[in-house]
Parts: structure tokens; sequence; C-alpha cells
């Protein structure tokens, strides 16, 4: 199957778990994930509709987000080093992996020296041995901490699962993140806002919609197994 087909089943796919979810398909937002896929392909995917795209790595965002057509929305979803943080901000229209603290205040004075405010969400870290992201615990220290950078807009949360054989495996992680994600609101942090839940890859985006991601991340899914990682 082609890119543009693809595209289509995963669409009917994402469709089928927002109505399990009791909510309808167009609330879902898919952004296919671009990684090591040529930008034919993303164009060919953009042509049939697809809106958004997201890059991990800030070398291959840089060669592409340029040349895509204006009005599609781009999203950084790596890990990123200090000193790439401007690059990435003058790239992308929101970045999804802010993972620590350093990396959202550099992504707030980059954005803010820009003359912008730049929307991000904040990774979850799910895993003890996974190297970067925020501990569910630590979260609300986390946000009230942030909610004073000037540059960024904290828009909601990110999380990568166990990536098993079985999406069934990610479903209590998901389930527990959309919890947290839940408990925010409430706490009334200025400038803190809930409005995506970023969850699900190729394995796992129906379990994922189904335990309430508003944001699925789809690279092999759409373009095809990745020919190197
Ligand atoms: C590569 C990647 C994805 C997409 O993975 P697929 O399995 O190709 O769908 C999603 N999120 C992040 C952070 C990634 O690096």
């Amino acid at each position: 199957m082609g890119v543009k087909e693809n595209l289509g089943a995963v669409r009917q796919a994402i469709a089928a778990a927002a109505r399990k979810s009791g909510r309808s398909p167009d609330e879902i937002i898919l952004v296919g994930v671009t990684k090591t896929f040529s930008l034919e392909s993303i164009v060919t995917a953009l042509n049939a509709g697809l809106s958004d795209i997201g890059e991990s790595r800030l070398q291959e965002a840089e060669y592409k987000f340029p040349r895509v057509p204006p009005g599609v929305t781009k999203h950084f979803i790596g890990h990123l080093q200090g000193n790439k943080v401007r690059k990435a901000v003058a790239l992308c229209d929101m970045v999804q992996s802010v993972d620590s603290l350093k990396i959202a205040g550099k992504i707030s004075d980059a954005a803010a020296s820009a003359g912008k405010a730049i929307p991000v969400l904040i990774e979850i870290l799910t895993d003890e041995e996974k190297e970067f992201g925020v501990r569910p615990a630590e979260l609300a220290d986390f946000l009230r901490s942030a909610s004073d950078m000037k540059g960024i807009r904290i828009q909601g949360l990110m999380t990568v699962g166990p990536q098993e054989a079985n999406p069934e495996g990610s479903r209590p992680l998901f389930r527990d993140i959309k919890r947290v994600f839940d408990s925010i609101p409430s706490m009334r942090i200025k400038n803190v806002e809930m409005r995506y839940l970023s969850m699900g890859m190729s394995s796992d985006f129906a379990v994922a919609i189904e335990e309430g991601a508003s944001m699925v991340r789809v690279g092999t899914a759409i373009f095809g197994k990745r020919a190197r990682q």
C-alpha cells in the first residue's frame, strides 16, 4: 500500500477509536512523524490531507520543515540539546518534548527574543530506565516553576508508551497519564492549559485514543517501514 492508502487506514482506525471513547474523530489531531522518510512521501501525505508533521531529529527538521507548504503545523518531538534550541524554536510551531526545566527556560528565552511565545507540551517520563522527561510526581512543581516563563505556552502533556509487541501493554500507562492530565486544571496554575494529550504511535495509537489521547504521533503506519532507525 502507498502512503495515501496508509493514511486512509490510519484515519479510519482513529475514527473508530474516537467513537469508542465517545468523541468525534475530528477531536483527534494526527501528527505524521517523518523521521527518515523522504520529502516526496511527506508531500504525498500532505496532499492527501495530513495537516501536522513531527520530527524527532533537528537535522532532518532543518531540511524538511522549510520545504513543506505554508499552513502545515510542524512539531518537534525529540530530545533537544541546549545549543540546538534556538534553531528548533525558529523551525517549528510546537515543541512536544520539553523534558527539563533547563530546556523549558532555554526554549522560552529563544522564543521571547524572537518576539513570540511558542506552544509546548511537557514530556512525561514513564519508565525509570528512560533518560529524559518529567516524573508524574514532580509535574505540579515543574509546572509551577515553568509558569513564569514568558516565551512558552504550556498546552499539555506528551508521552511515549512502552512499545511492546501487544498494544494492550500500553493501556495501563496511558490510563495513568490521562489521570495525571485531568488532575492539573484544578491546581489552577497560571499560564498552564491542558489542551493536548499527545500519546500513541503506530503500534498503539488506537489504545491511546481509547484512553483519552487527543493527539497521536504516527510514522511507520503512514510512511512504511524505516530503512534505518
Ligand atoms: C518515531 C517517533 C514516533 C512515531 O513512531 P512510529 O512507530 O513510526 O509510529 C512517535 N513519537 C516519537 C517521539 C518518535 O520519536
